[in-house]
């Protein structure tokens, strides 16, 4: 009989990082997997590390950008399987609100294909997951209410 997976459990931390332009409002995705799909900039946390530097690391890395943090945005949680379904991975995913201060998409790290700006409407058509576009529409409707914005 076959074995029940292994089941492990994995936590990653990222951003939504953004401008304000004269005609609305820029985000940054990434595209991985041979530009398969296009996603937020996220890793998994280091040990020693919170989830809020391991955000701004995993940005500053997979998109060349510095931003700051002004919020949590939420958190997003999905399965997937490794090694022929032996073993099962729980992954959650915490994402954060991050004003861009400096940087070029060009430097982005060999993690990710492309890195680039997009307005935010093209953005959440591109954004591969579902969950992911979730975040992305509540990091819209927190940048355009100003809410919980503390900068
Ligand atoms: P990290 O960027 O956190 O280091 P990773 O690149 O190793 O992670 P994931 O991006 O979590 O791995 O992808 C692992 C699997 O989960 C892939 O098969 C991917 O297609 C799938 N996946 C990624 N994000 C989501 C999501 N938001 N919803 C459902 N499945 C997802």
């Amino acid at each position: 009989m076959a074995r029940p997976p292994e089941i492990k459990k994995r936590i990653s931390s990222g951003g939504v990082i953004f401008r304000i332009q004269k005609d609305g409002i820029d985000v940054v995705i990434v595209a991985v997997r041979g530009r398969k799909a296009w996603c937020l900039p996220k890793g998994i946390i280091d040990k020693d590390e919170d989830p809020p530097s391991a955000a701004l690391r995993e940005v500053r890395e997979e998109t060349g950008l510095t931003g700051e943090i002004l919020d949590k945005i939420g958190r997003i949680s999905y399965w997937y399987s490794l090694k022929n379904q032996t073993v099962k991975i729980h992954k959650t995913v915490h994402f954060y609100l991050m004003k861009y201060i400096e940087g070029n998409t060009d430097d982005h790290d060999h993690e990710v294909d492309e890195a680039g700006w997009f307005p935010v409407d093209e953005a959440l058509r591109m954004l591969s997951y579902k969950s992911e576009r979730d975040i992305m529409k509540k990091a819209r409707d927190m940048i355009k209410e100003g809410l919980n914005i503390k900068s």
